[in-house]
């Protein structure tokens, strides 16, 4: 059955690349994809597809039902966009001023309609349900799935798979790894209270800007001095302002950073030790602070069952050369609130070269051939899932 699948896919292959390709043209930001939602959902009601919209916000989710009892499979693709300008030159590059798929979701949305057809179309061979998840905002944190989870995307589900498109990694590649594979990412901001004066007169004000410079190159300390060598963590100040005239001493300073760890406790080290620096250095030089730490999306924990599964599922699948083994990465993803629910495992598809232009480049393009890559690889994982025994 799989191979008559293989075939059937391969022979929509353009239509993933003109649904791609459309979507490419018209992106939308994260938590504004009403279109995308619309066009997706109205994609399913031609087809007869179950299909809901409206899913802890701009969420649509469709189920196939096959003719014979089985587990229930959640496959996940997000569909949001990004304010970057789009500066390729390609006729399918974005129609709307400083809104870009720069990411690839146009890649993965497109990948899982077309897989949802076929499914659909091989219903009478099928054994349990497929639930298919297209999630919006997963760039922009509190992100889609959290919502989407709320408003029961998940029940009844057992297993849940996800790929991202990768154009730095080769198209014919598929990696993954058991365990961490994306990691949390924090927000935080600090604002120094000193006391403004005269540039001339620093000994009648408090400088914020010298307290906050301090800060800045002490904080570095955290994961050098702090974190265990063989974990890993970032702390980056990526933003320090202070405007203020030349001769003024500054009143205020505000730092805004991002903290990315693997795991909970570290994460949890890193969002006091920050305080406790804050706190101290604010001290030595008599200054105040306020200071603000955000949870965004934890850390991606694939479950090794799953995803040891999975990765032999890819190794069966025509298109695929390579299926190794990833580091974890430093970027954050929202797949991980499925995992932290539910059994499941998220993939990179490779698609592009090791030389090609970054994801969220203005110039970011994917190897359409991958999304071929990417539904055989989705689907043999969804139907194999069915015969699987749980160890
Ligand atoms: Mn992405």
């Amino acid at each position: 059955m799989l191979a008559k699948l293989y075939t059937n896919l391969e022979n929509d292959f353009n239509e993933m690349v003109s649904i791609r390709r459309y979507l490419h043209q018209h992106p939308e930001l994260s938590f504004q994809e009403t279109k995308t939602a619309s066009f997706i959902k109205k994609y399913y009601e031609k087809l007869g597809i179950e299909v809901q919209d409206r899913i802890g916000g701009n969420g649509v989710v469709a189920k196939i039902y096959g003719s014979k009892p089985g587990r229930t499979i959640a496959l996940r693709a997000d569909f949001d966009a990004l304010p970057i300008q789009d500066e390729k030159d390609a006729p399918y590059k974005s129609l709307v001023p400083g809104v870009m798929h720069a990411c690839g979701h146009d890649g993965h949305t497109a990948t899982l309609l077309v897989l949802a057809k076929n499914l659909n179309e091989m219903r009478a061979d099928l054994e349990g349900t497929y639930v298919m998840i297209h999630q919006h905002a997963e760039e922009y944190a509190p992100g889609g799935a959290k919502p989407m989870i709320e408003a029961g995307c998940l029940d009844g589900v057992d297993a849940i798979f996800g790929t991202h498109l990768w154009a730095t990694v080769p198209t014919g590649t598929i990696q993954s790894r058991v365990g961490p594979i994306m990691a949390a990412a924090d927000r935080f901001e600090i604002t120094v209270n000193g006391k403004g004066g005269h540039g001339a007169h620093p000994h009648t004000s408090k400088d914020a800007i010298v307290t906050a410079a301090q800060l800045v190159v002490t904080l570095q300390q955290i994961v050098s001095r702090k974190v265990n060598p063989i974990d890993s963590a970032v702390v980056t100040v990526g933003s320090f302002v202070a405007d203020n005239a030349f001769n003024v001493i500054a009143d205020k300073a505000k730092l805004i950073g991002t903290v990315r760890t693997f795991n909970e406790n570290t994460r949890a080290m890193i969002e006091k030790e920050i305080e406790r620096i804050t706190k101290g250095i604010c001290f030595t030089n008599d200054c105040g602070y306020d200071y603000v730490y955000e949870r965004g999306y934890p850390a991606l924990v694939n479950h090794r069952e799953e995803t040891e599964f999975l990765m032999d599922c890819a190794k069966s699948v025509p298109g695929v050369e390579i299926v190794e083994e990833t580091e974890p990465q430093m970027g954050g993803e929202d797949f991980a609130y499925y995992l932290e629910n539910l059994k499941g495992s998220f993939f990179f598809t490779g698609a592009g070269s090791h030389d090609a232009y970054p994801h969220h480049h203005p110039r970011f393009d994917i190897d359409e051939r991958a999304m071929l890559i990417a539904a055989r690889t989705l689907a043999t994982a969804a139907v194999n899932y069915q015969k699987k025994s749980h160890d």
